[in-house]
């Protein structure tokens, strides 16, 4: 899930401060997939819960419509585990963009002094 640089800057704090404005956005969306995926699994946890109870009658399609449940339960986890490893790596990729940006702005804030990037 990485950013191409769509813009060529002059200068190094301009091109970091991008750098973080898109690591930023593609964290929050990995982590809106997290909890959208969090969602899908309870549900489908909670279905599966109540076809156990159901399959207590030992019918075929009792047992079908378990096995069934626990299949989906088993994907919506797999799923869920693959969000929360995309938003560990955009989380690692932001976290490097933000000390790449404070280390080039250091300059700027140690100084108050703009030099007019041109950016
Ligand atoms: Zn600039």
């Amino acid at each position: 899930m990485s950013n191409q640089a769509k813009t060529k800057f002059a200068c190094q704090i301009c091109e970091t401060r991008s750098q973080l404005a898109d690591a930023i956005s593609a964290e929050l969306k990995a982590a809106a997939q997290v909890y959208h995926l969090a969602n899908h699994w309870r549900s489908a946890h909670e279905t599966r819960e109540l076809s156990n109870f159901q399959a207590e009658d030992l019918n075929k399609a009792s047992l079908d419509q378990f096995a069934a449940d626990s299949a989906k339960e088993a994907d919506w986890f797999t799923q869920y585990q693959e969000a929360i490893e995309t938003h560990r790596l955009a989380s690692e990729t932001s976290k490097q963009a933000r000390e790449q940006y404070h280390a080039r702005l250091k300059a700027y804030t140690d100084t108050r002094i703009a030099k007019g990037c041109g950016c």
